[in-house]
């Protein structure tokens, strides 16, 4: 019996900003220039978004749904502007293993 491959590849962060970025273009949203801190603000705007579904009901297929929109957000940021996000948090995440308990910080 030939056993079958199963196709479970995880999607590569800088996979996931080439797609975010090409949906965002198409659906218009950089036709003209845009603003960094306005850009920033919208993210904010999604978590305030996932705060307001944990305040109101706290489904958790809605909450992922506003943290989902929030890197998508970030995601089409990157690609517009080039970020290595994904090199990013490879370094971040390994520096943060070698940080102390806590940060060394009280909270
Ligand atoms: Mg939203």
């Amino acid at each position: 019996m030939i056993k079958k491959k199963t196709k479970n590849k995880a999607k590569k962060v800088s996979e996931f900003i080439k797609e975010c970025h090409h949906v965002a273009r198409r659906k218009g949203w950089w036709e003209d220039p845009r603003n960094d801190g306005e850009l920033i603000a919208l993210m904010h705007s999604e978590l305030s978004e996932a705060l307001e579904a944990m305040r109101n009901h706290g489904k958790k297929e809605d909450i992922a749904e506003e943290l989902a929109d929030c890197c998508i957000r970030i995601f089409d940021y990157c690609g517009a502007r080039k970020i290595d996000l994904e090199k990013a948090l490879l370094k971040k995440i390994a520096y943060n293993k070698t940080r102390p308990y806590r940060h060394g910080k009280k909270f």
